[in-house]
């Protein structure tokens, strides 16, 4: 039982089995989903143990324990990491908070002698950024909830035993609640086609697809929410936002590793292509990527314990999340720019890690609406205590008031409610990284390397100061949709 082993054994021992496992580049190049045999010897070692509740035999649902081992599995590869994080936020964690007792004592020991995995189906073909308006319906009948409807992406489609599915109740007269029901499928029920493989352009060893369900669901595998079926719905997208950080940890500093790695060994004009100044820049940026998720680590650790409600927690889930994910993307494309070419082979870290890290931006919210959401939620608490400069506002804001004076004066403007949505996302990108600059600032205070902090907030201030560029720019060009009358470039030659 791993609950009786420290946890540095414990970690190791997943860490070598997946390192093993991952060995084969084959395994992330071209053939789709992973086999039960390939699967078993890291699933022997149960990973998993760390999302479980001691009382069913797991490690305790400590966070900093789920970080780790997120990070030990995306050092050797993020699909993997991110299998293991849909089966703990998206599927155990949530599990423990709001499953009636005998539904978990049922299903936890499943995750841990018998190789089972799970996953969440909220997506629909008709409705992903809009998922309240959800069509698939549930009705009460004997014997449970009868469900309907069509589900789509769900991480892990075909090779899940059990799926969180999302459903809105149906009235009499055909009409949908507005409320978010949870039920609990595992594979006896059965109801549950996949009617569609997807290609997926990344994440190979992960299968996605589209699934048609028609299931009865037993009465108590519904969750009971605490409060509403809206908080639960944040709350456990919050808490699964925060966790991010945890996936992006081993990847960025596998990344980090490479490109030092690599360009120590390539000579370009006879020297080593790090004595360059702009390889320097680069490597630096990277560098300062681990830092950064380092410290997000670190703040998740302290706030999102098990037993705390994350609904309220938009602000700082929504920065890291959105911070983190155009950090493994903006890494990912810059060692590739150092690899050079033989970087831009399917077998090789970094062309693959552009592809693999991509959709970490578009699901659990793009982040393009989540900027927004921050901005607003900003501009929401300055309306509530009457403060309309920003400077000064963030001084006294408890997630930005130890790094508000960096940008006393960069900062220091009032911003108008009838703001354009590009603009808020442009301060929704500023106020991410202000928020996870003070998460920094605190790393430092609890004694992480001085250099490597200083660093990083210097190149995450760069990156505000060229924000605001974009922020205060006055152009708001729309798209021409009949461009091309008049928009040819031969029928313009003098
Ligand atoms: C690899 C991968 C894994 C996934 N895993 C899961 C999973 O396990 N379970 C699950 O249920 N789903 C999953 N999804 C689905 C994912 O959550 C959705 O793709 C996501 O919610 C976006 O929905 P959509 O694709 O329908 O895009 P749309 O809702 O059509 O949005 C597309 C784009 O339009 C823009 N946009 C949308 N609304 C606005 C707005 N209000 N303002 C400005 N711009 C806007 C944004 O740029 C957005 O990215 C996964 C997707 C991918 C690619």
């Amino acid at each position: 039982m791993t609950t009786q082993v420290p946890f540095s054994q414990f970690i190791e021992r997943v860490r070598e089995r997946v390192r093993s496992a991952f060995a084969d580049p084959a395994i992330d190049q071209g053939s789709r989903g992973m086999t039960p045999e390939f699967l078993s010897p890291i699933l022997e070692t149960e990973p998993l143990s760390v999302f479980i509740p001691s009382l069913y035999g797991g490690r305790g649902q400590d966070t900093g324990e789920c970080l780790s081992l997120l990070e030990a599995c995306s050092y050797e590869s993020l699909a993997f990491s991110l299998t293991m994080g849909i089966n703990g936020a998206l599927f155990l964690q949530p599990v423990s908070r709001y499953a009636a007792e005998s539904v978990q004592a049922d299903v936890f020991p499943r995750f841990l002698s018998e190789n089972a995995l799970g996953g969440l189906m909220i997506t629909e073909p008709d409705y992903g950024s809009d998922a309240l308006q959800m069509r698939t319906r549930f009705r009460s009948v004997d014997g449970g909830f009868h469900l309907q409807g069509t589900k789509h992406w769900g991480g892990l489609t075909g090779q899940a035993d059990y799926w969180l599915l999302t459903a809105r109740g149906e009235s009499e007269r055909g009409d949908l609640e507005r409320a978010i029901s949870f039920f609990i499928w595992d594979r006896s029920l059965g109801g549950i086609d996949v009617e569609e493989y997807f290609d997926n352009l990344g994440l190979y060893p992960i299968p996605y697809g589209r699934n048609r369900i028609d299931t009865i669901i037993p009465e108590e595998r519904r969750f009971a929410p605490q409060t509403s079926g809206v908080r639960m719905l944040l709350d456990l997208l919050h808490r699964s936002r925060l966790q991010f950080p945890g996936m992006a940890m081993g990847y960025l500093k596998r990344l980090l590793d490479e490109g030092i790695a690599h360009c120590q060994s390539r000579l370009v004009g006879g020297r080593p292509l790090s004595e360059y100044d702009q390889v320097q820049d680069r490597l630096a940026d990277l560098q300062a990527a681990f830092t950064t998720c380092s410290a997000m680590c670190a703040y998740t650790t302290e706030v999102a314990t098990i037993d705390h409600d994350c609904s309220n927690d938009a602000l700082p889930a929504n920065s890291i999340k959105s911070v983190v994910t155009d950090l493994m993307q903006s890494t990912a494309q810059s060692l590739l720019q150092l690899v050079g070419a033989k970087g831009y082979r399917l077998d090789h870290i970094a062309g693959r890690s552009v592809v693999d890290s991509r959709p970490f931006q578009i699901f659990e919210g793009s982040n393009d609406i989540l900027y927004q959401q921050i901005a607003e939620a900003v501009l929401k608490s300055m309306n509530k205590v009457k403060e309309t400069n920003l400077a000064r506002f963030l001084s006294s804001f408890d997630l930005t008031n130890r790094v508000a004076d960096h940008f006393t004066s960069l900062l220091s403007f009032s911003i108008d409610t009838g703001t354009a949505q590009r603009k808020m996302v442009d301060l929704g990108r500023i106020l991410g990284r202000v928020i996870s600059m003070q998460m920094v600032v605190d790393l430092g205070a609890r004694g992480f390397r001085n250099d490597l902090v200083q660093n990083c907030l210097t190149l995450m201030k760069r990156d505000v100061v060229n924000l605001l560029g974009s922020f205060s720019d006055a152009g708001a060009p729309t798209v021409v949709e009949d461009y091309e009358e008049n928009g040819d470039w031969l029928a313009c030659r003098s």
